[in-house]
């Protein structure tokens, strides 16, 4: 029976069952068997997804602008894509502005919490301060320069290098489609070979994926239960960044869908909740890329000549749920230390948390470097953010949730457009 049931239905029981261990656990006193014993399980799947990550961006992306016979083809769809990534990151932003201003959660939070969470995350937050300060000293083009790979090879060892990654693979993928087609049939048909080769490994991967995120689940609820108390005097806050995100996810995307696809916003949730939860339980939208490109293709029916292109762009320079969650977290902390700020600098932190949404890397906590950055845009302290850290991997894991959508959105809206998607 468990061998027949669908995937989806295998992560959420995984997912339920991780969740009853890690709450038994800390009842129980497991919580060194459950860190010892369960949760290298759930690094293993980490790994596997992680693993597979950079040669899958490499080799689809190759292949899918390989593919496309022609550069102005090309670049009219980089730039479609490019555009709407930008105008659905200004929207998530928006709305977390907005929530925030109706909900001021800062204003409830309480004065004698923010010097023992100030304290409680001192050593944490001066390692992410001197990296933030490295950064800002850094022009505005060094953000150009930090794309182009002096070494190929180095660049694709590190996960948080994308970037670079994929500028290589645009090149290489350019180069394909200049040269004439006899140059470099055989290195098409080996690039479409390799794909073919990679996606059969994410499948086996994804056999494991009830079991990892079970052991993910159990382990993230043991380490957390000591903190529980965070909840109760951040649960304002906390509860905001959750409505907005559920906005994005629940409203915002299958409105597009529905409008710009004409896909039912409960197919489309249906399509997507695989990658979804994944997302959630590795709080990594790079290792969910594979998850989230054969849930596009399969389930949504986009082209892969699309799904190829869009998603890994996606996947590093379009982050809504973190781009909303910054918005929230920037002026929560405002608010808590009494500093009111005008609608000028309201725009400073919309115009910031773009540039943050397309400068983090898509993995666990890779935007909270960018938050800092946001904050002293506005000269905001950034100790603020010791306030926040403690209750941050859970929303973590829904923004990253969220992140996947709204790159799967885009990819749908472009290849309709491109009459890439199959949705009769
Ligand atoms: N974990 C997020 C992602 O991978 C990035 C972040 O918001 O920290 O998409």
């Amino acid at each position: 029976m468990w061998k027949k049931l669908p995937l989806i239905w295998k992560i959420l029981i995984g997912m339920f069952l991780g969740m009853v261990w890690g709450v038994l656990a800390h009842a129980l006193g497991w919580d060194k068997f459950t860190t010892d014993w369960i949760k290298p399980w759930g690094v293993i799947f980490l790994n596997m997804l992680k693993l597979i990550a950079v040669p899958l961006i490499f080799v689809s992306l190759i292949s899918g602008i390989a593919s496309l016979t022609d550069i102005s083809k090309l670049s009219k769809i980089g730039v479609k894509t490019l555009v709407i990534y930008v105008l659905t990151t200004v929207f998530a932003i928006t709305v977390g502005l907005a929530l925030v201003n109706i909900v001021k959660p800062g204003n409830t939070f309480p004065e004698e919490k923010k010097i023992e969470y100030q304290q409680k995350f001192s050593e944490s937050l001066a390692n992410k301060k001197s990296v933030a300060e490295q950064k800002k000293q850094q022009s505005l083009l060094h953000f150009l320069v930090d794309m182009v790979p002096e070494n190929v090879v180095k660049a694709s060892s590190d996960n948080s290098k994308m970037l670079q990654v994929i500028f290589f693979a645009i090149v290489f993928g350019i180069a394909m489609v200049l040269l004439p087609d006899e140059k470099v049939s055989t290195v098409k048909r080996f690039i479409d070979g390799l794909n073919d080769i990679i996606l059969k490994i994410i499948d086996i991967f994804m056999g494991f994926a009830p079991y990892g995120v079970f052991a993910l689940l159990a382990a993230l609820i043991v380490d957390f239960s000591a903190d529980i108390a965070l909840f109760k005097a951040l649960g304002l806050y906390f509860l905001t960044v959750v409505i907005g995100l559920f906005f994005l996810i629940l409203f915002f995307y299958p409105m597009l869908i529905r409008i710009f696809v004409g896909i039912k916003p409960g197919k489309f949730l249906k399509a997507l909740l695989p990658a979804q939860l994944v997302a959630f339980s590795t709080s990594s939208s790079a290792a969910t890329l594979p998850v989230t490109k054969k849930q596009v293709e399969n389930e949504l029916h986009v082209h892969s000549e699309i799904s190829n292109f869009v998603l890994p762009i996606g996947v590093t320079i379009n982050m809504d749920g973190t781009s909303c969650y910054q918005a929230i977290a920037a002026i929560f902390i405002a608010e808590v230390f009494g500093i009111d700020l005008t609608l000028g600098q309201m725009l400073i932190i919309l115009l910031t948390a773009l540039l943050a949404s397309i400068g983090s890397p898509g993995v666990p906590g890779g935007s909270i470097v960018m938050l800092i950055i946001v904050l002293t845009s506005v000269g905001l302290p950034p100790e603020g953010i010791a306030l926040i850290l403690g209750v941050d991997r859970p929303l973590d894991m829904l923004r990253t949730a969220v992140n996947v959508t709204g790159d799967s959105t885009v990819a749908s809206i472009v290849a309709k457009g491109e009459g890439l998607i199959n949705n009769t």
